[in-house]
């Protein structure tokens, strides 16, 4: 394991027919980057925000967002940070925030949904991802995103901090990219129309699993059937894919599936740019990309996706994985 890591840490994840892919890193907070770095990850694809709401008894000032998201952008010198905007609400509750008691939280005021309707709180936020990007390469990602409007109504209020800052003369990055989460089925079904309108996609498929399937991602009575194997979860990965690449954006994905070692050839197959994981897979993921051949990769999802169970298409991915392993 350790001579592995080693031996991976510098090398760019090329497949053996020359497919170039991104290996990245989910972070939680600015202390994760010391392992995310021993494990040669080329770019952190999610840094999840929402630990610095929760594990505090009042709002993170803009002052105390902007050290943090500096922080993550110095240490990962130029190399792309994809930091998410606060996706609170569902199973994530902030001790100082009144959320309403819901039948449905999954299905209720969570993520980019609460920071519409408190422009205050995503205008702090994206005011701060601004000024820490003139530290590094800072990219911002919406989370839950099912609606062009909800992009289009963040965007105004991105373009409204950036007009500030320039009013005060501060320093940010004046390109910066604005991309979304593919975690509800409704926007793989209708991908390149909201590939049209941001800078890059990252698919969430802990939530587009659970939103394909409705099955609650955390309820044990049902977890044998959450499943994102299931033919219609891989549909909604190849839609997202495939309209992403038609409006000429790129394409990652920082579900828990990314990591998966079996899951590898699929995603290859299927055309995803880059893998974003926990830092301890990156080191297999790598080798399992060096070891693929992508051409043989998409004749492998072809098959795929003719099959008609979770178990079917497992069956053929793991004989697939022998052989090419
Ligand atoms: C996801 O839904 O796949 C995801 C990466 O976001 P989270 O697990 O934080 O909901
Ligand atoms: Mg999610």
């Amino acid at each position: 394991e350790k001579e592995l890591l080693k031996q991976l840490k510098d090398k760019e994840a090329i497949s053996k027919d020359g497919v170039k892919v991104g290996a990245w890193a989910n972070i939680g907070s600015p202390k994760d980057i010391d392992g995310v770095l021993r494990n040669g990850a080329q770019g952190i694809g999610l840094y999840r925000t929402e630990f610095l709401f929760m594990n505090n008894d009042r709002f993170p000032t803009e002052d105390e967002q902007f050290e943090a998201y500096k922080i993550v952008a110095e240490k990962m010198q130029g190399k792309p940070v994809t930091i998410r905007t606060m996706d609170i609400g569902g199973d994530k509750s902030l001790p100082y925030m009144e959320l309403p008691k819901e039948e449905n939280p999954f299905l209720g005021w969570r993520a980019i949904r609460v920071c519409l309707d408190r422009p205050e709180i995503l205008k702090t936020q994206f005011r701060a991802l601004l000024r820490a990007s003139a530290f590094g390469h800072i990219k911002i990602m919406l989370p839950m995103i099912m609606d062009i409007n909800e992009i289009r109504r963040a965007r105004k209020l991105l373009e409204e901090c950036k007009a500030e800052l320039r009013e005060e003369g501060a320093k940010f990055d004046k390109n910066i990219a604005l991309g979304i989460m593919v975690e509800t089925p409704a926007v793989a079904f209708r991908a390149k129309y909201f590939a049209e309108e941001v800078d890059f996609f990252s698919i969430g498929t802990n939530d587009l699993t659970q939103y394909t399937l409705a099955v609650d991602r955390g309820n044990e009575n049902i977890s044998h059937l959450y499943n994102t194997y299931n033919p219609a979860v891989l549909e909604a990965i190849r839609l997202a894919i495939q309209g992403a690449h038609e409006a000429g954006i790129t394409i990652s994905m920082c579900g828990e599936f990314a990591g998966d070692a079996n899951a590898t050839p699929i995603l290859l197959g299927m055309g995803l740019d880059a893998f974003s994981m926990s830092a301890i897979s990156i080191p297999k993921v790598k080798k399992n990309i060096m070891s693929l051949d992508k051409k043989k990769c998409e004749i492998l999802v072809e098959e795929v996706m003719k099959q008609t169970t979770p178990d079917d298409v497992l069956k053929i991915v793991k004989k697939f994985n022998e052989e090419n392993s």
